[in-house]
């Protein structure tokens, strides 16, 4: 550090070091303003030049060093010097004083931390040139975040001073007038009754009331400044339009339909969309097939000697689409138009935060609401476009079993299909890079899903990542690498279908996203903030498109807070809660969760208790030829509050019910134990899975004196 540095640096550590050392805090509180009041008054009235010098010094040393107490000296000053004169004095005070803090910091440590960070902090800095002023504007306006803090933190960026002088002045004189007027109230208190004083009542209520009342004067603020490049319609026809009729569209135009907006639906493909048409719904229904025959292969397990199913592939997959038809009318144009939704089949764009061009019309809207989902992504891996792949949007339109399918992908999707195709008939291999499939799920669940996938005949492969696809001569391969040692060994897999299924990506292209600049987050999906809210303050977001879940459930759940937040945001904002979200992979057995596992209980340092109940014990898993499978429990230690679930079991999907109920509405195992569960049913496992916990947890000193006391009762 270059001396001048070090030597500011040794100066302010000797005054702050003073200030704690000599108690000089004791000072800086109200007890001890109260008692030297009459004093401090009196001084004012003969030097009041002197008085407010000394006070403006103090008041700058006790901001530059970032001492506590100034929200008492501005009470004070409010006191001694009155509204206007205390106003004055505190808004240059206390300016001076950030600005120096300000300096301070800058001086001594930004230039090393830029140089150490300078790549990371690069955005920020971007961030700061481009809206620093503002975001410094909204820091000083609520005063949610310490003073002392932004000054100190505001020196490390590209701020210029200047800036940071006349915005934080500008910025904190709402809140130094407030507080200053508190001040002069606080003056007034010499007895109980004074307390009660309008004056005071009303002070307080200002002090409470501010930081609302600035909260919501920087949003209008923010939301003029994003809007006020287009023109405001002096109509709208519309109070929202929601684009993508999937189950997020679906939901927020019901809600919106249920409280009488005038809402249009614009679906450029289906009503339903992927969890009717490809994803949810079909998949489900070919797993149900696929398990069928499964009971077939098994049934000497059931006491039935041969069993055999004779079926045609197409047919399965007709039944498919049958499923499909019978629970489309839930999700058709009829049922919404009759709920009060105009649907109209086109594709959407929008032109403006206020309109919508749809089939060359344009309309205008109040609120838009983005739900155009995801689609399957499609990796660049070299060879991959000569080979015919499928995805799970173009595998329903399987009609020939595949003899050798390969299934890119070890996540749900991939899994649940993999099995399904294996169970129909196909020769299967599962290629995944990581070394385990489910990967979110902790290794023990993944290694009991990939067990049953081995002895029902899948050729699992992990640590193996894709390379190249090779097509010669009607023949399909694919390269891998193996990943797990470092030889860089490659072996090749034939087959003849490929499904590819590594994750999805969501659809922010082609609909003005980009035209407008709505900001696409990391993981490429619309970037929202609590309330689902884009940088437009009517553009909103919800399911696959906005993340960060991709469930049907979540789209439905986000989609409320979607369709409130557009309908009634202008009065009260609801911030999307993701405190408890369940879901569930549909293998066999079935995986569900909710909360958290013990991998992510790990990483995150969250300390907990794991309790386990094996479903190898229970009797209606028993009676059903279904005895295999696990709870587990994670708890708060010592307590029985539920931290996560995980279930691996037959209905494991409707077992976490109970537990998702648990932990949305607080009650914990106790609980869960002290309710009767019907005789015999999968669902006795979560009881008996509390009564694991109950038993670890039961009271061992007290039981041996209950044993004392039972003996001594019988003599
Ligand atoms: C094989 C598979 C199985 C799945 N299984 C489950 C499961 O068991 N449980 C579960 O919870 N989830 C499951 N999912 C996930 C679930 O399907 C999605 O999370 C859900 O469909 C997301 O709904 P959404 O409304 O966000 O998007 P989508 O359902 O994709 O709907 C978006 C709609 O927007 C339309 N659209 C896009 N752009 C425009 C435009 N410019 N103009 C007009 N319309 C437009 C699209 O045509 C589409 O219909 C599965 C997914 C797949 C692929």
């Amino acid at each position: 550090m270059p001396k001048t540095k070090l030597l500011l640096f040794a100066f302010i550590v000797v005054l702050v070091s003073s200030f704690f050392y000599f108690d000089l805090d004791t000072y800086l509180n109200l007890e001890y303003f109260k008692s030297q009041q009459l004093k401090i008054d009196n001084f004012y009235r003969t030097e009041p030049l002197q008085t407010a010098l000394i006070f403006f010094a103090i008041y700058i040393a006790v901001t530059a060093l970032s001492l506590p107490g100034a929200a008492l000296m501005t009470l004070a000053g409010g006191a001694i010097f009155g509204l206007l004169v205390g106003t004055v004095i505190i808004s240059f005070a206390s300016t001076i004083g950030a600005t120096l803090a300000f300096l301070a910091s800058r001086l001594l440590f930004r230039d090393t931390l830029q140089e150490k960070f300078g790549q990371q902090l690069s955005a920020i800095n971007r961030g700061i040139e481009k809206d620093g002023g503002f975001y410094l504007f909204t820091l000083r306006l609520v005063p949610a975040f310490p003073f002392f803090l932004i000054n100190l933190l505001m020196g490390l960026t590209p701020i210029r001073t200047w800036t940071f002088y006349w915005i934080s002045q500008f910025g904190m004189l709402a809140g130094t007038l407030v507080y200053v007027n508190a001040g002069t109230q606080i003056a007034k208190i010499d007895s109980l009754g004074g307390i009660l004083s309008p004056g005071l009542i009303v002070s307080f209520v200002l002090l409470g009331l501010f930081p609302l009342l600035a909260k919501k004067l920087i949003s209008v603020i923010k939301a003029r400044q994003v809007l006020r490049k287009f023109a405001k319609p002096i109509y709208f026809d519309r109070n929202l339009i929601i684009i993508g009729a999937g189950a997020a569209g679906l939901v927020t135009a019901y809600i919106a339909a249920a409280v009488k907006a005038k809402v249009t639906l614009v679906e450029k493909h289906k009503m339903g969309g992927d969890c009717l048409y490809t994803g949810c719904v079909p998949s489900k229904a070919l797993i149900r097939s696929a398990k069928f025959l499964s009971h077939i292969d098994r049934a000497q397990e059931f006491g039935i000697k041969s069993a055999k199913a004779e079926f045609d592939f197409a047919d399965v997959m007709e039944r498919v689409q049958d499923v499909i038809r019978k629970v489309e009318p839930h999700d058709s144009v009829e049922r919404y138009t009759e709920l009060g939704v105009e649907c109209i089949q086109a594709e959407a764009k929008i032109t403006s935060p206020y309109t919508v061009k749809i089939d060359g019309r344009t309309l205008t809207t109040r609120s838009i609401v983005i739900a155009t989902g995801a689609r399957p992504f499609v990796p660049p891996i070299e060879g991959i476009d000569k080979v015919d792949y499928y995805t799970s949007d173009s595998i329903w339109d399987l009609r020939t079993l595949p003899k050798r399918l390969l299934v890119l992908g070890g996540g749900p999707i991939g899994s649940e299909l993999v099995q399904a195709f294996r169970r129909l008939g196909s020769s299967v291999t599962q290629v995944e890079m990581l070394p385990r499939i489910l990967i979110r799920e902790d290794p023990e669940i993944s290694a009991i899903v990939m067990q049953r996938f081995q002895a029902e005949g899948v050729d699992v492969r992990v640590n193996h990542k894709a390379k190249k696809f090779l097509s010669e001569h009607g023949r399909c391969t694919l390269v891998c690498e193996i990943l797990d040692d470092d030889s860089g060994r490659e072996v090749s897999i034939e087959f003849d279908t490929l499904l590819v299924a590594v994750g999805r990506i969501a659809n922010i292209k082609g609909f003005g996203l980009e035209e407008l600049g709505i900001p696409i987050s990391k993981t490429r999906t619309v970037e929202t903030d609590p309330y689902l809210q884009t940088i437009y303050p009517n553009i909103f977001a919800c399911g696959d498109v906005a993340g960060p879940f991709q469930f049907t459930h979540t789209a439905a759940h986000q989609a409320w807070y979607a369709a409130v937040n557009a309908l009634f945001g202008n009065w009260k904002k609801f911030a999307a809660d993701y405190s408890v979200i369940p879901w569930a992979t549909f293998t066999d057995p079935e995986v569900a969760r909710v909360g958290l596992n013990e991998s992510e209980a790990m990483g995150q340092d969250i300390p907990y208790e794991v309790t386990r109940y094996g479903i190898d014990d229970l009797d209606r898993a028993i009676a059903d030829q279904e005895a295999h499978g696990l709870i587990k429990v994670l708890t708060v230690p010592g307590k029985d509050k539920i931290l996560g679930v995980t279930i691996v079991g037959e209905h494991a999907g409707d077992l976490i019910a109970e537990y998702v109920a648990a932990m949305r509405h607080g009650f914990g195992l106790n609980k869960i134990l002290g309710t009767i569960h019907i005789y015999p049913t999968l669902a006795e496992a979560n009881k008996y899975a509390a009564g694991n916990w109950k038993k670890a947890h039961a009271p061992k000193r007290l039981l041996q004196w209950v044993e004392r006391y039972q003996n001594w009762r019988r003599g």
